[in-house]
């Protein structure tokens, strides 16, 4: 499954004309392989072990290019830890309030809501974001004392 995935995802940079290095192709399988969200330091803090010669800069930059070939959404939370998901499906997402991880959550696409939106406010809408927040099982199970 993961395997499939990976493929496709490495056609895709060849098609796209992108070279596929050792950390890029490592980034991508990171990515693909956890589910987790995980910003671009703690992709780098997972695969510096691999690569010491890798920066996070390197980081950023490869996945700005996963990004930018459609394989890799950018999640952004208003603060500079963006968080990187390679479900390109259209999803919701579950955060919790307590340790920040961020499930996916799939439901029917909400497509009413931007017809609806359309046609009340004139916009001509794009897409739309939408998060429920909570605390995830594991932080609800510490109790506080
Ligand atoms: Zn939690
Ligand atoms: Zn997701």
């Amino acid at each position: 499954m993961i395997d499939d995935k990976l493929q496709i995802a490495i056609e895709t940079l060849k098609k796209s004309g992108v070279r596929i290095t050792p950390q890029r192709h490592a980034v991508l399988e990171y990515l693909l392989t956890s589910m987790s969200h995980p910003t671009a330091d703690e992709i780098y803090k997972a695969l510096e072990g691999k690569f010491p010669n890798m920066s996070v800069a390197t980081v950023y930059n490869n996945l700005r290019i996963l990004r930018e070939i459609g394989l890799v959404r950018e999640l952004t939370y208003g603060d500079d830890s963006s968080r990187f998901d390679s479900n390109m499906n259209d999803h919701y997402h579950i955060i919790c309030e307590d340790c920040g991880k961020i499930v996916d959550f799939h439901y029917p696409t909400l497509d009413e809501i931007e017809s609806l939106a359309e046609k009340v406010s004139g916009f001509e809408i794009s897409h739309h974001r939408m998060e429920l927040y909570g605390k995830c099982h594991e932080c609800s199970k510490v109790k506080v004392q």
